[in-house]
């Protein structure tokens, strides 16, 4: 029987306008491209925590407009249950406004909308989710004193709790005794720590940091140097799948969820690690955010014969 995962966070519409240059104040200029994808990294991770095998559903809020409609309908298309998604009478869905130029260089907006106004009470509206998950998946884009209940909640309950700290903010000391697996990138783990991570040495110690905390293990992301796995027992680098990488938008994702997917299914921490760093590489293989999700079958088939350095 599948795994039950329940995600709680954000779900945003990425829009991306190209043109020559980006705009002076007051100045308008004549775009040559635009693009609209579904992202927030709660509902990326949602929709690959469906796609990798788990049941899953996705605890968030979005507005009563046609891009709210459209988050639903591409989590469900996913197969994740929305059944406790929030209808925000009082905020808009959530936007980024994204402007890029011909080198490449961004300028960003982001409107948080009804993500900000996710509630500790609509953690309490999914008791139904949390009673009967193996795992609950957490990021940072939505009230941190969400988070905090959201993780409690979990906890409450003896579901495995996994927290991907993004975008890098401080967090309440309390939350070390409450999560089980924390999944930093480099630049959140250095903001967790102070700590520059830049190698593997310095990952180590930004890890060693955390379990001094009180962190029960640590698995920080490393982009094209794969992924570092610390617990007071294990220290162990897994390299990066070498993959012809095209766009790295949302592997985070694809990772973390891969992870907690494999480790509600009971797997060891290494097992975990290695199928979600497959997860993390396959998502580079293809543009975007929820459409670079990899299913279970594509990670197995990878995993059965990865690619040799
Ligand atoms: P984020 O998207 O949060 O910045 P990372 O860049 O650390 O996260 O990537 C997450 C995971 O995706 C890595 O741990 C690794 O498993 C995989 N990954 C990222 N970049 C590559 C790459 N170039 N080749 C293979 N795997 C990659």
């Amino acid at each position: 029987m599948a795994v039950r995962v329940v995600v709680v966070g954000s779900a945003n519409t990425d829009m991306v306008a190209f043109a020559p240059k980006l705009p002076a104040p007051g100045e308008t200029v004549l775009g040559t491209r635009f693009e609209m994808a579904s992202g927030g990294k709660g509902a990326n991770q949602a929709v690959a925590c469906a796609r990798l095998g788990a049941e899953t559903w996705f605890v968030g809020r979005v507005g009563n407009d046609w891009f709210g409609d459209t988050l639903l309908r591409n989590l469900q298309g996913a197969g994740v249950n929305t059944e406790f998604v929030i209808h925000d009478a009082e905020a808009p869905s959530g936007v980024a406004l994204i402007f890029v130029d011909a080198e490449g260089q961004n300028e960003i907006v982001v409107v948080a909308g009804a993500n900000g106004r996710v509630r500790p009470s609509d953690v309490d509206a999914a008791t139904d989710a949390f009673a009967r998950a193996n795992a609950l998946l957490v990021q940072l884009e939505i009230p941190l004193e969400t988070v905090g209940y959201a993780l409690a909640t979990a906890a409450q309950h003896g579901a495995l709790v996994v927290l991907n700290p993004a975008p890098a903010r401080p967090v309440p000391e309390e939350w070390f005794g409450l999560v089980d697996v924390w999944v930093p990138n480099e630049r959140e783990a250095e903001g967790l720590t102070g700590i520059a991570v830049t190698d593997l040495e310095s990952a180590e110690r930004a890890a060693k940091a955390l379990l001094d905390r009180g962190a029960k293990s640590v698995v920080i992301t490393l982009g094209a140097n794969g992924a570092l796995l610390v617990t007071p027992e294990i220290i162990r680098h897994f390299p990066a799948f070498p993959v012809q990488a095209i766009d790295a938008t949302a592997a985070g994702d694809a990772f973390a969820a891969a992870l907690t997917v494999r480790l509600a299914e009971g797997a060891p921490l290494d097992e975990a690690v290695r199928f979600a760093n497959a997860a993390g590489a396959l998502a580079c293989t293809k543009v975007g955010a929820q459409p670079s999700m990899p299913t279970r079958h594509e990670v197995e088939n990878f995993l059965q014969s990865p690619p040799s350095p």
